[in-house]
C-alpha cells in the first residue's frame, strides 16, 4: 500500500531502521505522548503503559533510583519541588481536615496553605519552629490529620526532631510529611526515621547545576503511594524525559558533591564565627549552633546552605554587602555548583512565630568554589558593610 502514498502522508509514516538498542551508560530517551499499543485489546489494558504522561524509560530510571535514595517503596515525580508539595499534601487530605505546619516552612507552601487549602476547608496551623516533639503534638487535635515539618527550616534554620514527630504522630494515627530538601534524602532519610512522605526539590542537589525544575514525593506506604500515584494522575502532572535524564545524571554525582558543599561551608561558617561584623551563624553541623545535637544524632554529613545574623545594620549597610560580593551571585534557589547570597528578612514578614534576631538574616549558598576563594570574597564585602 506503501507506494500510493501521497508524500505528506510518507512523511508522517518514515520507519525508523529496524530496532537496534545498544547500552549507554544512562538509560534511552524515549519521548512520546502516545503509546504505540500491538493490539486492540492492549489499547484498554490497565496493567500495561499506554499513555506517556509518566513511566517512559527515564521517568522510570529516576524513580527507582530515588526510591534507592529514599528507601522508599514508591516515589513519584513532579515538575517542581512545589507541586511535589502541593500535591502530597493534597493526596492525604480532605475538607474539615487539620494540619500543623511549622512556621518556618518554605514560603511558597505557606502560600498555598492559606490561599488554596483553607478555600477547601482544611484547617492550616503554624507553630514555632523549634517546638519540642511533644510541644508540637499536644497542638495536635481529633481533626488533625498531617503534620508538615521542614528541616532545617527555610531561611531561619531551625532544627526540627523529625524521628520523634514521626514516631508521637503515628501513635496518635497522624500522618507526617518532610520537606528534605537541604539535606537531599542522603545526609537525612526521613522514611528511615518513621516519617510517611519524603519530599524533596530536586532542582537544588540532585539536579546540582540550576538548570532543570522537579520534585519528588516518596513514601513505604502502599496507600499513600497509591494517593500519590493518584494525585499525579488526577491533577495531570508531568514531568518531560529529558528533564527526568537530567535529575538522575545529577543524581549520580549527589553523594559526591554533597560532600565538598558540607565541608565547603562548614570551612566558611567557621571563618564567619570569628568575624566581628557577624552576630551569630546558623548552621546545624557547626558545634554551638541551634539545633546542632539533633544533627549530630540523625544527619550523616553536612549540606552547603546555612545562614548568618549579622550586627545590627541599616538595609542599605545590608545592600551593600551583598552589592560588594563578586563570587557569590545574588539569586533565589540553591543548591547547584555557583555560591550564592540574599538578605532573608523581606520573605519573613509572614511568620506567626518569628523570634526576634540581632540583626538581618543573610543566606549563603555554598558551592564547589575553592573554601579560601569564597572567604576573601566575603572578608571584602564584610569589610564595604563596615
Ligand atoms: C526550592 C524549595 C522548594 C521548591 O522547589 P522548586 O523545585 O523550586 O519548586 C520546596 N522546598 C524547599 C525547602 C525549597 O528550598
Amino acid at each position: 500500500m506503501t507506494r500510493h502514498l501521497d508524500p505528506a502522508t510518507r512523511l508522517i509514516h518514515s520507519k525508523p531502521p529496524g530496532p537496534r538498542v545498544v547500552r549507554t551508560v544512562g538509560p534511552p530517551i524515549l519521548r512520546g505522548s502516545t503509546v504505540l499499543l500491538d493490539t486492540a485489546a492492549e489499547l484498554y489494558d490497565d496493567g500495561i503503559l499506554t499513555y506517556g504522561r509518566s513511566g517512559l524509560t527515564t521517568h522510570d530510571a529516576l524513580t527507582s533510583a530515588l526510591a534507592e535514595l529514599e528507601g522508599a517503596s514508591s516515589v513519584s515525580l513532579f515538575p517542581s519541588g512545589l507541586a511535589a508539595m502541593t500535591a502530597a499534601v493534597t493526596a492525604v487530605l480532605k475538607a474539615g481536615d487539620e494540619i500543623l505546619v511549622t512556621d518556618a516552612i518554605y514560603k511558597p507552601t505557606r502560600r498555598f496553605c492559606d490561599n488554596v487549602l483553607s478555600r477547601f476547608g482544611v484547617d492550616v496551623r503554624y507553630h514555632p519552629a523549634d517546638l519540642t516533639a511533644p510541644e508540637i503534638l499536644a497542638r495536635a487535635g481529633p481533626d488533625t490529620r498531617l503534620i508538615v515539618m521542614e528541616s532545617p527550616g527555610s531561611l531561619t534554620m531551625e532544627m526540627q526532631d523529625v524521628p520523634g514527630v514521626a514516631n508521637l504522630a503515628r501513635e496518635r494515627g497522624i500522618l507526617t510529611l518532610a520537606d528534605n530538601t537541604w539535606a537531599a534524602s542522603s545526609l537525612f532519610k526521613p522514611l528511615a526515621h518513621g516519617v510517611d512522605i519524603s519530599v524533596q526539590s530536586l532542582t537544588k542537589y540532585v539536579c546540582g547545576h540550576s538548570d532543570v525544575f522537579m520534585g519528588s514525593a516518596a513514601t513505604r506506604d502502599a496507600a499513600i503511594g497509591k494517593a500519590l500515584q493518584d494525585a499525579v494522575r488526577d491533577f495531570g502532572w508531568s514531568v518531560s524525559p529529558d528533564d527526568a535524564y537530567q535529575m538522575l545524571r545529577g543524581l549520580r554525582t549527589l553523594s559526591a558533591r554533597l560532600d565538598r558543599h558540607g565541608a565547603s561551608s562548614l570551612e566558611v561558617a567557621t571563618w564567619l564565627a570569628g568575624h566581628s561584623a557577624v552576630a551569630e551563624v546558623r548552621h546545624p553541623a557547626l558545634a554551638g549552633a541551634p539545633g546542632h545535637e539533633i544533627w549530630v544524632r540523625d544527619y550523616r554529613g553536612a549540606a552547603g546552605l546555612f545562614a548568618i545574623v549579622l550586627r545590627p545594620a541599616s538595609p542599605k549597610a545590608v545592600a551593600a554587602f551583598l552589592d560588594a560580593l563578586e563570587l557569590f551571585g545574588l539569586g533565589f534557589s540553591w543548591g547547584g555548583f555557583e555560591s550564592l547570597a540574599l538578605n532573608g528578612d523581606p520573605q519573613l514578614t509572614s511568620r506567626d512565630h518569628d523570634t526576634p534576631r540581632a540583626g538581618p538574616i543573610i543566606r549563603l549558598n555554598i558551592g564547589l568554589e575553592a573554601p579560601k576563594d569564597l572567604i576573601a570574597d566575603l572578608d571584602q564585602a564584610l569589610a564595604v558593610f563596615g
